[in-house]
């Protein structure tokens, strides 16, 4: 017999590994030696009171053999000689993308502008020793995209959107951890990731796809309002049946050429804010209720925070517990702010953005002559900002959280893991009122939702922009633009994803649309 069940143990109880299966048998009145195996599921922590709970959700198999066999499999064809799909960016959605055309029997021939994940570490290194951005390499572009050298978090609210389990067995399958079945809050780390994404990339060349890297598209051929061919940097004309248009919410010269060619766009709500960051102890004192070090069976404390102001929500994003921040602008001139973290969740740092709704419609009058790219330009001009403030290189612009709040310039800032450094700057006053004055009340808001929170040990640090697309890249049922024949708009970029997750599961998608409208 094979029983589901969910089952609680102590913290303490949970650090003995045969006591799960003593107590499993116990409660089921049945001895020990009946249980064959205990699958878990799902594990969780519950913190909410002082007493930490382990939750488990529990497949137990008593007197019965345990099937070893996933109900994925991935059936990946030679299409070495197959019918083409051509796919721009190898991020999240590029790489979905090109797997589920290869299991569908066509050839995916990818065009990506960066370089693949070895290589690109060294321009990572670049940006935080050197201060010097390359337009094609850096944290948002390159082998993997953006999620490459980021956390590495995998939840995802897009539940409808895909099979998420899929993409959990297909990460597994390419080298992640197993783990990431099983916890409620997976993340695999930036350490690790790129070994899958390498992986991922071996399985498309083995089965005959293609992989361009240094490959920038720069122009868009269109004829009879059917996408005909594409044009690289280098001069390259590809002839295309159909393109999947994956490229991320940071390729702003994808926007900027769309509207060019007039093909259409939309203006689309997006969050900005800034990163703050706590000592990891005081995030693990507040949610483990804890003085000192956390309990070594703990994993580093995170939280997630949202208040409504004045009609907004300012909410925490991308929360990286034992992370880094990171520089993420994609060109020089530029210091936009993001988060990562290892494996192991071990650096002495908690960092999360806290940003606020942007209303395309409502929030962006003094943008309108930009059109469909007002928020796009609201973007450009804080990061411009943030690079002036910060002393004109990746240094980024940074307060205490308390002197934000209270409006007054920090004499010393606290230490950081943003590896190229802070300098004081006045961010209450350099940030846009309808970001900083939301943002500031939003603090003294989330101070009293978590005692703690709200200290002067604690640093901001500008600016949290790219965390969605301002511009959605509309499309048609069939997920072909709503004007332009071949062009299927993807992932972050196009609108249609807000993570890893979301982002691989819109390629999966846009591959079976394309090859449907082949058929
Ligand atoms: C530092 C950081 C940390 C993050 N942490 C997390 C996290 O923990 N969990 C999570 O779910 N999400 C996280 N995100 C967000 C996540 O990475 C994105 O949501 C996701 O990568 C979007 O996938 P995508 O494939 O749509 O686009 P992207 O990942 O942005 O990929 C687009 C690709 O297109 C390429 N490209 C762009 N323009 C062109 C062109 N003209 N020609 C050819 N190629 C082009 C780019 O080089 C890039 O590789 C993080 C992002 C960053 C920057």
């Amino acid at each position: 017999m094979v029983k589901e069940m969910q089952f609680r143990l102590s913290l303490k109880e949970s650090k003995n590994e045969n006591l799960l299966k003593q107590k499993v048998a116990h409660y089921l009145s049945i001895s020990k030696g009946d249980i064959t195996a205990i699958k878990i599921l799902r594990k969780s922590i519950d913190a909410r009171k002082p007493k930490i709970v382990i939750n488990y959700k529990l497949k137990v198999y008593i007197n019965e053999n345990v099937e070893e066999k996933s109900n994925y499999n991935f059936d990946y064809k030679d299409v070495t000689k197959a019918k083409e799909i051509h796919i721009i960016g190898f991020g999240p959605a590029g790489m979905y993308a090109a797997l589920r055309c290869i299991e569908l029997g066509y050839k995916p021939i990818v065009l990506e502008r960066g370089k693949n994940v070895q290589d690109r570490r060294r321009d990572l290194k670049a940006i935080n020793q050197d201060h010097f951005v390359d337009a094609d390499s850096n944290y948002c572009f390159g082998e993997g995209g953006a999620g490459t050298y980021s956390d590495g978090k995998l939840y995802t609210r897009s539940l409808k959107r895909g099979d998420v389990r899929k993409i959990f067995e297909n990460l597994v399958y390419h080298g992640a951890t197993e783990q990431i079945l099983i916890d409620a809050h997976p993340h695999i780390g930036t350490n690790k990731l790129p070994k899958v994404v390498r992986n991922i990339r071996e399985t498309i060349l083995k089965f005959g796809g293609e992989i361009h890297f240094e490959s920038r598209v720069v122009d868009f051929i269109v004829k009879n309002k059917t996408l005909k061919s594409i044009v690289l940097k280098n001069g390259t004309e590809m002839t295309v049946n159909a393109v999947i248009l994956a490229t991320g919410h940071s390729a702003r010269d994808i926007y900027e050429l769309l509207h060019k060619k007039e093909i259409t766009l939309k203006a689309k709500s997006f969050a900005m804010g800034i990163r703050i960051e706590h000592p990891q102890q005081i995030i693990d004192g507040i949610q483990y209720h804890c003085k000192g070090e956390r309990d070594e069976l703990l994993p580093a404390a995170s939280y997630s925070l949202v208040q409504q102001i004045n009609g907004r929500g300012v909410y925490s994003f991308c929360m990286c517990p034992g992370g880094f921040i990171v520089p993420a602008a994609t060109t020089n001139g530029e210091v936009v702010v993001n988060g990562m973290s290892p494996s192991k969740r071990n650096n002495l740092f908690a960092n999360s953005g806290i940003v606020g709704e942007i209303n395309a419609e409502e929030d962006l009058k003094k943008y309108e002559k930009y059109g469909v790219l007002k928020g796009l330009m609201f973007q450009k001009e804080l990061e411009r900002l943030a690079f002036t403030s910060g002393g004109r290189t990746q240094t980024a612009p940074a307060q205490r959280l308390t002197d934000f709040v209270e409006g007054s310039l920090s004499n010393s800032l606290n230490p950081t893991s943003y590896q190229p450094g802070i300098k004081s700057a006045p961010l209450h006053s350099l940030l846009p009122k309808l970001i900083g004055s939301r943002l500031r009340k939003g603090f003294k808001a989330f101070g009293e939702k978590m005692n703690g929170f709200y200290t002067e040990q604690a640093n901001v640090i500008g600016v949290e922009s790219r965390t969605s697309s301002p511009v959605n890249i509309p499309r048609k049922e069939n997920l072909e633009h709503i004007q332009i024949q071949g062009l299927f708009p993807c992932g972050e970029g196009g609108g249609y994803a807000g993570g890893i997750i979301s982002a691989a599961m819109d390629g999966e998608r846009c591959a079976e649309a394309v090859v449907k409208s082949y058929k």
